[in-house]
């Protein structure tokens, strides 16, 4: 009736089609960030059936759960190397909830594969999300890659005096409240891969298959999940003693809390899609609370989590004041070039008195491709170096850099993209790649890599239908929980 209205006035037209464009579109949110792109899929929670935004006691609750989510893939988005964009379903459904606690959300892979070429390890399965990358193309291309839920009920009073924040970027919300935010970014990591497959309360695999996350598992005397019976694994999951045995992780928690050890979630009491599939709440004595940890912790960070995700073989993008760098393949094919692409806040280093920027590889070469040559010097196989001077000539305030490297044997390699001023390069204008000047890093993994798919062994798992993790809040937790017999 409205659009009849609507439709005798000559905008109307316009107006007509942008609805229509919007209402078979506006289900669907594409996110761009430093390192890629990620598409999100709206289902319910989000649009009322008319297609706008849901109200709710005049509250615009579809806008703000649409802002969250967008803010929360766009985390990921800036975060992550995405050469093939990553597809997540999300959607707001009735979980579990009483007063004495709820779940906030579940989420995992849409889809498991094994076996494919590029895969670093051979009879594994990774998350489709990963597997993806890894692929370098987009293996199964009419799916989505990720679902996450949210608990719908908790902005219906299904737990006294609880509710969603929707603060767009918020870690932290007040008490009493669960920040979405924080929550999305904890749900999309699962689906990105932060979760075994193997049923934990058995120790058994999937479909006789180890997995990316479990070759990361080990226990106390180190010995992997992957090497693990069966029983071994099911005693270890209830064991508080598995730890995360990835180099990356283990690096960054030895950096920020000076012990080279990680605990996961192995409670006594099995928790079923919890267990193993977070950190411990305590990871070391050292540690602070990270949001993959098994319960809603106000203010949480992912001081950890990246690392992990750099262990499974995703690429991260680098940044530090005045650099952002990412590659387009985490885990690089031994002696095959692939692309470091940089950033670089030109202004931002003359202002703080840099002159020099340099790109250097180790374990590897590298080739400048998209550098202004006036300003940019190859110094020798594997570094180059520019001037920030001349580039400010060049009245580049911003600078894109594009160069691609190989490295030459497996094993750790490192890409370091550093400033340095006139003091500093007096001492250091032979060695490159000290630490008292590295500003930005990319550590990769150089491997050899999984060519040719075993005949017949290219096979595919519906992994959902049973939710894969679990956000369990528990209430007593913050201390606010109503008093409980
Ligand atoms: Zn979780």
């Amino acid at each position: 009736m409205g659009n009849g209205i609507l439709m005798s006035f000559s905008r109307a037209g316009l107006v007509l089609f942008s609805l229509l464009a919007s209402l078979t579109q506006a289900n669907t949110l594409d996110i761009v960030g430093d390192g890629g792109r990620i598409k999100l899929v709206l289902a319910e929670g989000f649009l009322a059936a008319d297609g706008q935004p849901l109200v709710h006691d005049g509250q615009p609750l579809g806008q703000q759960r649409i802002d969250v989510m967008s803010a929360a893939a766009k985390f990921w988005a800036d975060h992550l190397i995405i050469t093939e964009p990553i597809v997540i379903n999300v959607r707001f459904a009735d979980l579990l909830c009483s007063s004495g606690g709820a779940v906030l959300g579940s989420a995992g892979p849409a889809q498991v594969i094994s076996d494919f070429v590029g895969a670093p390890h051979q009879g594994a399965w990774y998350p489709i999300a990963l597997a993806n990358q890894l692929a370098g193309r987009d293996l199964m291309p009419a799916v989505a890659d990720i679902n996450v839920r949210f608990n719908s009920r908790i902005d219906y009073g299904c737990m006294p005096g609880a509710s969603w924040y929707y603060g767009v970027d918020a870690m932290s919300s007040p008490p009493g409240t669960f920040a979405l935010y924080n929550t999305a970014v904890h749900e999309i990591a699962h689906g990105l891969g932060f979760t075994t497959m193997m049923d934990v309360s058995t120790g058994q695999v999937a479909r006789g298959l180890v997995d990316h996350y479990m070759l990361n598992l080990s226990d106390v005397r180190g010995l992997s999940l992957s090497q693990m019976t069966a029983a071994q694994r099911q005693a270890a999951a209830t064991s508080e003693q598995v730890f995360w045995a990835g180099e990356h992780a283990r690096s960054v928690s030895q950096d920020i809390t000076g012990i080279d050890r990680v605990r996961m979630h192995a409670p006594r009491e099995l928790r079923r899609g919890s267990s193993l599939s977070h950190f411990s709440t305590s990871i070391n004595s050292q540690a602070p609370a990270e949001t993959m940890g098994p319960y809603f912790v106000s203010g949480s960070s992912l001081w950890l989590s990246m690392a992990t995700l750099a262990d499974m073989g995703w690429g991260l993008v680098r940044r530090s004041d005045y650099f952002v760098m990412a590659m387009s393949d985490a885990m690089p094919q031994v002696g095959r070039w692939v692309q470091v692409r940089a950033a670089v806040d030109v202004a931002g280093l003359e202002q703080a008195g840099k002159d020099q920027i340099h790109l250097q590889v180790t374990g590897g070469e590298l080739k400048m491709e998209g550098v202004p040559q006036e300003a940019c010097l190859k110094l020798a196989a594997n570094a180059m170096r520019c001037s920030v001077a001349q580039l400010q000539q060049m009245d580049f305030d911003r600078l894109q850099i594009k160069v691609s490297v190989r490295f030459a044997a497996q094993g750790p390699a490192r890409v370091v993209l550093a400033a340095t001023d006139e003091q500093q390069m007096l001492s250091s204008s032979v060695t490159l790649g000290q630490d008292y000047y590295v500003d930005t890093r990319l550590d990769v993994r150089a491997a050899l890599k999984h060519q040719q798919p075993e005949t017949g062994s290219v096979s595919w798992w519906f992994f959902c239908g049973l939710v894969s993790v679990l956000l369990v809040f528990g209430l007593r937790r913050q201390g606010f929980l109503p008093k409980k017999h």
